[in-house]
């Protein structure tokens, strides 16, 4: 039998991956202008670091991790999201003697037990941008800055920024027993996993999708009505230095991040693009987290972008496949030993140029050509060679011209190759 895929694994083929190159780099050049690094870390890691990282009490740690004994019996974990590993690694390596503000970015797949349909899968991209060392709000609308200009510089539009505050570990508890005290009155319309989560963490009821858990949660009281002074304090300078930015925005106070880690701002870019609501890209503070993994007391803030879900997003009319400059149609043995020389020498410069190997009619290689969308041709038949040219033919334009074959590489140079 045929070997497949596992079910949520998914292939990118060549004609997609124009569009992943360019989000990549694209980030790279966002965020590395903002003043991040590059950080790239294990796939697994030690499952404590995200049960106590991300909390026992999440989706994530209790029923979506690809977690296994390794053959010296460690308990290990396929990385669910890149936070934890990314503040494992700045404790680790003492990164904060260095500087304690650490800018730090990372693109790689990440890896959950989820149901797989489309726009989720079981491994699955993200692009993820962290600050460690800072509380000041100010670092706060910065990170969500240099998020929605990287998504408008991929070209996404219709986008609305939504935030909220979380509270924090003197407020939350409060407002959790609050929330819990409304809903045990309503637990009759819970779904059975709302029913635990009201016991164990009572927040995650917002983010569950069944209708009845919805309308039980609808007129909940909220969390911005329970935050303390500081919290309060720290949102509203939040919400100044957006708007200093020139960011518009909606406070969505049913937003809360599903993660435990998460205390006060929280943030979430929707994009209206195709019609309906889509959640590309979410974030927030985490001043527990480092605690949390057993490392000294650091504040953190950050966000994730889902890639096959904003590659999804991305305008159709965006041209990303790469297709050959050149193609050379030879026609003769002794062409042949030519073109493979002019191939080598083309690649070398950096010139996208195929031939074809079967040696077949100049009708076959043109179609071939036709087919590869090479931009141009080069015809190169026994007698045009003997005199040192060839013929360049526009696949666009049609138009042919005859040209010496020592002009060639910097003809092509000019086209293709601005610099
Ligand atoms: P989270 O780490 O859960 O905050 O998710 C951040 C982003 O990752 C989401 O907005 C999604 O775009 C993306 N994402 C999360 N889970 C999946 C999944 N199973 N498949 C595809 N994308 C996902």
């Amino acid at each position: 039998m045929e070997i497949k895929a596992i079910r949520g694994f998914n292939d990118i083929l060549p004609d997609e991956i124009g569009k992943w190159q360019f989000v990549e780099k694209t980030a790279r050049e966002v965020f590395e202008g903002f003043g991040f690094s590059e950080i790239r870390i294990p796939i697994m890691e030690r499952t404590e670091l995200f049960s106590r990282g991300i909390g026992e009490a999440t989706d994530i740690v209790e029923k979506e991790m690809y977690t296994f004994t390794d053959r010296s019996g460690n308990l290990l974990t396929l990385r669910p999201e890149a936070t934890a590993s990314m503040a494992r690694a700045y404790l680790e390596h003492q990164i904060y003697t260095f500087d304690p503000v650490a800018k730090l970015y990372c693109i790689g797949p990440m890896f959950r037990y989820e149901r797989p349909q489309k726009g989720r899968y079981r491994q699955f991209y993200q692009i993820d941008a962290e600050v460690f060392g800072v509380d000041n709000p100010m670092v706060d609308a910065e990170v969500i800055l240099m998020l929605v200009h990287f998504l408008k510089r991929v070209g996404l539009e219709k986008l609305e920024l939504q935030i909220n505050t979380l509270g924090d570990r003197v407020c939350r508890p409060r407002y959790r027993e609050e929330l819990k005290k409304f809903l045990e009155k309503k637990s009759f319309q819970l779904c059975e996993d709302c029913q635990r989560r009201l016991q164990t963490n009572p927040l995650r009821i917002f983010d569950c999708k069944v209708e009845t858990c919805q309308a039980a949660i609808a007129n909940a009281p909220k969390v911005i009505d329970f935050i303390c002074d500081e919290c309060e304090k720290h949102f509203d300078k939040v919400k100044e230095y957006l708007k200093m930015a020139g960011l518009d925005y909606i406070v969505n106070p049913k937003m809360v991040r599903g993660l435990d880690y998460y205390t006060r701002t929280a943030f979430e870019v929707v994009s209206y693009q195709l019609g309906s609501q889509n959640a590309v890209t979410g974030g927030g503070r985490y001043d527990n987290l480092f605690k949390e993994i057993g490392g000294l007391d650091v504040p953190g803030i950050g966000f994730a972008i889902g890639m096959e879900r904003l590659i999804s997003l991305l305008p159709k009319e965006k041209e990303f496949i790469q297709y050959p400059h050149l193609f050379i149609a030879a026609l003769g043995d002794e062409t042949y030993k030519k073109a493979y020389q002019l191939i080598n020498q083309l690649h070398l410069q950096g010139i996208r140029a195929e031939l074809d190997y079967e040696g077949k009619s100049l009708k076959s290689q043109m179609r071939r050509a036709d087919k590869l969308k090479s931009r141009y041709v080069l015809i190169l038949g026994e007698e045009e060679l003997k005199k040192g040219r060839a013929v360049l033919r526009n696949m666009e334009t049609k138009s042919q011209e005859e040209i010496p074959m020592e002009d060639l590489v910097d003809i092509l140079r000019l086209k293709f190759l601005p610099d």
